[in-house]
């Protein structure tokens, strides 16, 4: 890990403080917050207007963390791209742009690899590494900000390279169980809604679980302003564990009794996503059950057709299934749905298709 301090782990008012420290004036923590997320500096040399003594300061016990791109590969489909990034002892991540009709988001990892072990999950087939420190969340959020501004290089794909857009959507759903590493990730989105950063609006960051309990109540708890996404996958205990092991740790009912604190203490609905697996999860009876499982509660059902996987040998379901799945989630529960739209495949960019060899 790097001995220097890494400026992305902290937030403006940690910043604020440090400076003091060094009998520095508030004055220049702001601008070098701008410099970091405003104009989203790579460089002391990009900071003109800092004065010599704070630069060199700087220069001498700090860095700006950002992740070199070791590679990067751009969809097909002209709305994806990939980014594998370096962190600082030499393990790589993965970090996805992509672009929807009007608004651009960053799927960003929380950890390298994953403990968790869904079967179907290139990330679960990797293993476990390392959790990511706050700043090597943050850095992935820059990188994609940074490729979005007007005056980088545009793009090779003509619809990626459009810069009108700002980086308005981050989903922790990249590589990794967001939260295991809870208090870094906390920590990230405390930087990433900065309203003189990136300013990134709390509902917009979408925290997605495979569903560890004492993370849901604890974010319950707190009330934290950013969107809570579950991923279910299974309407009963046995058909869960079969696909998502950790289940047996925090079983249905519990996880479910956590997902009811969650929505009455913070009056938020909940996104509930379902990897959609032909002949394993997708027929009008698990649909029936989802209903059941969920009725009542403030609830949207995120339907994940599977992406494929080295690991894993299941096809996704057909379309038409998705159709009468999503239909009876409706018209008999009053459960809304989306089916969510297959990008990146060509790229393994899409979900649960992100590793590292
Ligand atoms: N660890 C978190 C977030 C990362 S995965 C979680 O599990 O929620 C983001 C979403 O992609 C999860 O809902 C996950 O179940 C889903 N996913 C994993 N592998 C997939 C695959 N092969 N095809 C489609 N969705 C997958
Ligand atoms: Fe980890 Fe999520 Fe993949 Fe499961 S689906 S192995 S929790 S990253």
């Amino acid at each position: 890990m790097p001995s220097q301090l890494n400026l992305y782990d902290l937030t403006r008012e940690e910043l604020r403080q440090r400076f003091v420290r060094w009998g520095f004036s508030p004055f220049h923590t702001e601008r070098l917050w701008n410099y970091l997320y405003l104009e989203l500096a790579d460089s002391f040399a990009a900071m003109p207007d800092l004065p010599a003594k704070v630069r060199a300061r700087l220069v001498s016990e700090t860095q700006i963390g950002v992740l070199p791109t070791a590679l990067e590969t751009d969809s097909r489909d002209g709305f994806t791209r990939k980014y594998l990034l370096t962190l600082t002892d030499q393990e790589k991540i993965e970090t996805v742009l992509m672009r929807f009709t009007g608004r651009v988001t960053a799927c960003v990892s929380s950890q390298v690899g994953c403990a968790m072990g869904c079967v179907f999950c290139a990330t679960g087939q990797m293993g476990y590494t390392r959790h990511l420190t706050p700043g090597e969340i943050v850095a992935q959020a820059v990188h994609v900000a940074r490729a979005l501004r007007p005056k980088s290089p545009a793009g090779k794909c003509h619809r990626l390279g459009d810069t009108s857009a700002r980086l308005r959507n981050v989903v922790l759903m990249g590589m990794g169980e967001p939260l295991h590493n809870y208090d870094a990730v906390m920590h990230a989105i405390d930087i990433l809604r900065d309203p003189n950063g990136l300013a990134l609006a709390g509902e917009r960051i979408t925290v997605s679980t495979v569903g560890v309990v004492p993370g849901i109540l604890r974010l319950a708890q707190e009330k934290r302003p950013l969107s809570l996404a579950v991923s279910l996958h299974a309407a009963t205990q046995a058909e869960r564990v079969a696909l998502v092991p950790v289940a047996k740790k925090w079983p249905l009912d519990e996880l479910m009794a956590a997902c009811r604190t969650y929505s009455t203490e913070t009056g938020r609905r909940i996104f509930y996503e379902w990897t959609l697996i032909e002949g394993k999860n997708d027929s009008p009876g698990q649909a029936r059950e989802v209903g059941r499982l969920l009725h009542g509660l403030p609830a949207q059902v995120n339907l994940i057709p599977l992406n494929p996987t080295a690991g894993y040998a299941g096809a996704p379901t057909r379309s038409e299934a998705a159709r009468i799945f999503q239909r009876i989630l409706a018209d008999e529960f009053g459960l809304p749905s989306t089916v969510r739209q297959r990008r990146g495949i060509d790229i393994a960019a899409g979900c649960g298709q992100l590793a590292v060899g």
